[in-house]
């Protein structure tokens, strides 16, 4: 399998001659890589959501696998009011069910224990004295001839494949038992399962989003660039603003990665799906290389799922899921995500606060080590900008401060990662809600007016009344459309 042969340490990482530990562990909303979460019933109520708002929700996810629509518009609804009274926007992400193979209904869960054979069969199968798991899709057994594996719950229970009949149905032998309840997701790793990527289903919720410009509509089990246009030509149907997300959670999708990458406004490493199709201990590799990737092309990136998935029931995360977590924001992850952590889980705004320390005390990591950035130019513009960020560093600026009319300087900045925030002023509310996914940037709303510079004025005293700048710091600007830069003393 696998990608090109392309994967470079972006970082050349310098052995510290000391060990710093900060005794200042304040919570701090405003981190560079940002946080996406999920919305269930741990987080219906208005006033979490609204605390989750305040303490560093960057973009709020609706995941259409679960839920009435009916139920994901009320959370539209209640984001567009928080919203109302706030300068940083929470964007929301509509994340949709893509085409899974699922078992069937049960009225008892079915109890499999290691060395059971069991059957999977689209049919029931009333004689038969095995354990039967009826499968949502006719097509199982001819995939399952790509495969030796079926994996129920991403692994929870899995069966090495003993046979494939005639009749459609397969034969396994359970590795490791459990109990399987009504509709539980199956999976065949790696083999490239021949059902469409975007069923029914996905067309009409995409319908639903793209008709009110969600901010961003991520397409599940995406595997091809073409999949993705597809989607594309209905948004320019609706004369939708909607970004598309391409979620990557099946080694079909990694082949085509380069091309997904480049048809997509931004990809999501669906680490829970894409690590039951991989096996999983090549999952730490394939997302560095998409992250490489996609800050090559310029395209925000997000890593998903189980990041702090012990506090779905405890207070305090594993260390293993810190470290986890603080590797995606070394490497320079847009943004992290937080799944059944904050939808189902029993401490919603406390995952969110674990998250956003362990993105701030990594971030004060990375600025005081040496780093070499090894990212290609796609373009003059992003030469320009690469210039503006070394021109900050080396001036000490605290801050980078920019007009931008599509968001696109936005990104051409944070393309090179700089170490402080990018402040960026836009005068269109679609632009400004597409920017809450990019790293580092902090997109404020100024209503146009005649000239840049009384744009960037007052631009820079709403950054300093909500406390994103401070008086006496040096920030650069980019003060004009021209984008020269400017360094100077608030
Ligand atoms: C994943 O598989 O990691 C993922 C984000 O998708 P979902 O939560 O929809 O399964």
């Amino acid at each position: 399998m696998f990608i090109a042969n392309s994967f470079k340490m972006r970082y050349c990482i310098r052995i510290l001659t000391f060990l710093m530990i900060d005794s200042d562990s304040d919570f701090e909303p405003l981190t560079r890589t940002k946080v996406i979460c999920t919305i269930g019933p741990s987080c219906w109520d208005v006033k979490i959501m609204k605390e989750l708002a305040d303490n560093g929700m960057n973009i709020a996810r609706l995941n259409f696998s679960h839920g009435e629509r009916s139920q994901h518009q009320e959370s539209i609804d209640k984001i567009a009011e928080i919203n109302k009274g706030r300068h940083l926007k929470v964007a929301i992400m509509q994340d949709t069910k893509g085409a899974e193979i699922r078992s069937g209904d049960v009225e008892k869960k079915i109890v499999i224990h290691e060395g059971d054979e069991v059957v999977f069969s689209p049919k029931p199968l009333p004689n038969e004295k095995r354990p039967v798991i009826i499968v949502s899709y006719d097509g199982f057994a001819k995939d399952a001839l790509e495969t030796k594996q079926i994996l129920i719950d991403n692994g929870e229970i899995y069966l090495e494949i003993v046979s494939i009949e005639k009749n459609g149905t397969v034969i396994a032998k359970a590795e490791q038992g459990g109990e399987i309840g009504s509709r539980r997701h199956i999976s065949l790793p790696g083999a490239d399962i021949d059902l469409p990527s975007i069923t029914e289903k996905d067309w009409d919720d995409i319908t639903f989003g793209a008709k009110q410009n969600i901010d961003f509509i991520a397409l599940s089990f995406i595997r091809s660039g073409a999949e993705v246009e597809s989607v594309r030509k209905l948004l320019e149907k609706l004369k939708s603003t909607s970004k598309l997300i391409a979620k990557i959670e099946t080694v079909k999708a990694v082949e085509n990665i380069q091309e997904i990458i480049e048809a997509s406004d931004a990809i999501m490493v669906a680490r829970g799906d894409l690590g039951s199709d991989l096996p999983f201990e090549k999952l730490p590799v394939v997302q560095d290389e998409i992250v490489c990737r996609c800050k090559d092309e310029g395209k925000p990136v997000i890593i998903a799922t189980q990041m702090l998935e012990s506090m779905m029931e405890f207070p305090m995360p594993t260390r293993a899921e810190v470290t986890d977590t603080a590797h995606a924001v070394s490497t320079g992850t847009d943004a992290t995500m937080l799944s059944g952590e904050t939808a189902a889980g029993a401490h919603p705004l406390l995952v969110l606060k674990a998250m956003k320390r362990i993105h701030k005390a990594t971030e004060q990591h990375l600025a005081r080590l040496e780093t070499v950035y090894d990212i290609r130019f796609s373009s003059k513009a992003e030469e320009e900008m690469d210039s503006a960020v070394k021109l900050a560093e080396e001036q000490h600026a605290e801050a980078i401060v920019l007009l931008s009319d599509t968001g696109r300087t936005a990104r051409n900045i944070a393309k090179f990662r700089p170490n402080i925030p990018i402040i960026t002023i836009v005068s269109d509310p679609v632009v400004q809600r597409h920017l809450t996914i990019v790293y580092g940037v902090y997109p404020l709303y100024i209503e146009s007016t005649a000239s840049d510079e009384e744009m960037m004025d007052k631009g820079v005293e709403l950054a300093m009344k909500i406390g994103l700048l401070h008086k006496d710091q040096r920030v650069l600007l980019l003060r004009d459309r021209a984008n020269k830069p400017e360094v100077v003393n608030l």
